[in-house]
């Protein structure tokens, strides 16, 4: 889909609401939101800096950003924009723009930047929330974003790859999660989609553990869950490693999870409800006894941010639609034990998926 496509459907959909137009942008932390608060202004326009907002009516086609980032603006915005460099501060200078029933996202628009809006903006002007409408259109990716996920995807799996290659036993956990980082960088990627989650023994029984100056022994499971970045596009992986030999119920449990994401992996199809498919996933851990182990949704929607709609969880009312890109990462975790995960990022297809993740599944021994 074409960034002008992007913007006649955002103009369509405000229409819809009867809203005169919507804002879309830096409104977090105005001056500079970060890369996932302007997630939805970089889908709908290609601008990939920090600090912008755009106006988008039936009729109306703006982009405003400071001198920072206009010769930034210049190259990447789409065309049927008008490029505007704001005079003072971001905010106030759209506000005074403003005419008529204005959406804005009140999902990521801080106290302030509101407040400044309603003090900018002429009298007549009303501001209506409304989050989530370019997030509903982010879920389905076009082939061209299918293609840059893909790519993420493989360069992840090389890195993976290439620090199984090296071992693990003896190194630390943020030597290897380096590693896996610099790795994916020299491969092509723009960066890391997140930073690497390396985890070791009884560390892997926590879920979202921080890689640590902590030792990789002999005889103990490793979890490595990351993910690469390609023209702004995440991808997401978890791989679990038996570093050794490692105990019976190690292996047990692996196996488990290997089970309960092979049967989440069949269950992902257009038109299943977020919570069946996590169902699917679900009931073999539960019939292992191990129901309580597993303390997170099946997955979640990934694209320009790592986590994004729609959620595959027990209370998830999301129905998954092709195009969708969602991970399946069942896991079981012993607390001061170990844990297990292994996570794919899928493409949701009429009949099935088309898994992104190739690294293989079955339990790798590694030095
Ligand atoms: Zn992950
Ligand atoms: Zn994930």
């Amino acid at each position: 889909m074409s960034f002008a496509e992007r913007a006649e459907r955002v103009a369509s959909l405000a229409a819809e609401r009867d809203l005169d137009a919507l804002l879309v942008g830096d409104l977090v932390r105005p001056g500079d939101s970060g890369p996932d608060a302007m997630a939805n202004l970089r889908w709908l326009t290609g601008f990939g800096g920090t600090s912008g907002l755009a106006v988008v009516g039936r009729e109306e086609r703006l982009f405003f950003t400071d001198f920072r980032y206009v010769e930034r603006a210049a190259g990447e915005v789409e065309r049927s924009f008008e490029r505007i460099k704001v005079e003072q501060r971001l905010v106030p200078d759209v506000a005074k723009r403003l005419r008529g029933r204005v959406g804005f996202d009140d999902a990521q628009t801080s106290v302030r930047a509101l407040d400044r809006l309603r003090e900018g903006a002429p009298e007549d002007v009303e501001l209506v929330p409304a989050a989530g409408l370019v997030e509903g259109l982010r879920r389905h990716k076009d082939p061209g974003e299918v293609e840059a996920m893909a790519e993420a995807a493989r360069i992840a799996d090389q890195a993976c790859e290439w620090v199984c290659e090296r071992g693990f036993a003896d190194r630390t956990e943020a030597e290897v999660a380096l590693a896996a980082e610099v790795r994916m960088r020299e491969l092509g990627a723009a960066g890391p989609a997140f930073p690497p989650i390396v985890a070791a023994g009884e560390n892997s029984a926590v879920p979202h553990h921080e890689s640590s100056e902590r030792r990789i022994e002999s005889g103990e499971l490793l979890l490595i869950d990351f993910g690469a970045s390609v023209r702004g596009y995440r991808s997401d992986c978890t791989r679990t490693f038996a570093v050794g030999e490692v105990g019976g119920e190690e292996r047990e449990a692996y196996e488990i999870v290997r089970e309960a994401q092979r049967a989440g992996l069949e269950a992902v199809k257009a038109g299943v409800g977020g919570r069946e498919a996590d169902a699917a996933a679900r009931d073999v851990i539960e019939v292992a006894r191990l129901g309580e182990s597993f303390g997170h949704g099946l997955g979640h929607g990934v694209g320009l941010e790592v986590h994004e709609a729609p959620r595959l969880a027990k209370r998830s009312e999301d129905v998954l639609e092709p195009g969708d890109a969602v991970t399946v990462e069942p896991g079981v975790y012993l607390p001061g034990r170990f844990g297990v995960r292994i996570e794919d990022l899928v493409i949701v297809g009429e009949d099935g998926v088309r898994n992104l993740s190739g690294v293989t599944k079955d339990l790798r021994v590694v030095d």
